[in-house]
C-alpha cells in the first residue's frame, strides 16, 4: 500500500519526525518491516495484508497521513527548487502546493482522475518534468520567476516525452493557466472515465495550447 505525502498545501514529500516514526512502527508490525520511498515522494509499505488495512488507516490518520490522492492532481512531483537548492532558477514548491491547495478547495481532484504534474525548478529535471502528463519547468527571465508548461509526457512503460505548450508563464500566471488546461479537459473529454492524457492523445496540443494562449486568456511572460 501507498500512503501519500502529499497533504494538501503541504511541501510534497516532507514528513515530520514523528510521522517517520508511526511509518516504522506500521512497517514493522504490517511489512516485515520494509518500508520504500518512491520517485514520486510517497511511501510504500510493502506485503501489507489486506485484514491490517483498517487499522493503518486510523493510525495514519491521526498522524494526517491519510489523504486519499495518490496518482491525483495533487500527488505532485516537485523539486526542492530555489528554497533548497542552488541550482535552481525558479521555486517548485509554492507552485505545487497553491495547485494542490486549488483544486482540493474546488473539490474537483477526484472528479478530475488520475493526472501526474510534475515541477522541475531548473533544466536539470530533478522533478521529470518532462515526463509529466503536465510538466512544469521553472525559468528565469531577468531575474523574474517564469513557468514552462509542457504537456502529453509519460513516465510509464510507454514513455513519451512531453510537447512544449508555448512560451512561459509569470509566476502571477502560471496556476489560473493550470486552472485553464483542467477546465478544458473536463470539457472536452468524451467520458467521466477519459483521462487527462487519453484526452490529450486524442486531440493533441491544439485545443489546450488555446486554452492556454488564445483569446487573451493568458498573460505569457
Ligand atoms: S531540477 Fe534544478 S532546482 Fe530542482 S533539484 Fe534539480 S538541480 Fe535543483
Amino acid at each position: 500500500m501507498t500512503i501519500s505525502l502529499k497533504a494538501h498545501g503541504a511541501t510534497p514529500g516532507d514528513a515530520s519526525a514523528d510521522q517517520m516514526r508511526l511509518m516504522a512502527d506500521l512497517a514493522e508490525t504490517c511489512s516485515h518491516g520494509e518500508l520504500r520511498i518512491s520517485h514520486e515522494q510517497n511511501v510504500t509499505l510493502p506485503h501489507v495484508h489486506r485484514s491490517h488495512l483498517p487499522e493503518i488507516h486510523a493510525r495514519l490518520k491521526t498522524a494526517g497521513l491519510a489523504t486519499a490522492n495518490i496518482d491525483l492532481i495533487s500527488d505532485i512531483i516537485a523539486c526542492p527548487g530555489m528554497d533548497y537548492c542552488g541550482l535552481a532558477t525558479a521555486r517548485s514548491i509554492p507552485v505545487a502546493q497553491e495547485i494542490a491547495a486549488r483544486f482540493d478547495k474546488l473539490k474537483l481532484e477526484h472528479e478530475i482522475g488520475p493526472l501526474k504534474i510534475r515541477i522541475s525548478g531548473c533544466v536539470n529535471a530533478c522533478g521529470h518534468h518532462h515526463v509529466g502528463h503536465v510538466g512544469i519547468l521553472g525559468l528565469d527571465r531577468s531575474g523574474a520567476e517564469s513557468y514552462q508548461i509542457t504537456l502529453g509526457g509519460d513516465g510509464s512503460a510507454d514513455m513519451v516525452i512531453a510537447e512544449l505548450a508555448g512560451p512561459d508563464f509569470a509566476a502571477d500566471r502560471i496556476v489560473p493557466a493550470i486552472d485553464r488546461l483542467i477546465a478544458t479537459y473536463l470539457d472536452l473529454r468524451e467520458t467521466p472515465g477519459e483521462t487527462f492524457i487519453d484526452c490529450y492523445r486524442r486531440l493533441g496540443l491544439a485545443p489546450f495550447k488555446a486554452a492556454l494562449y488564445g483569446q487573451g486568456k493568458a498573460r505569457a511572460a
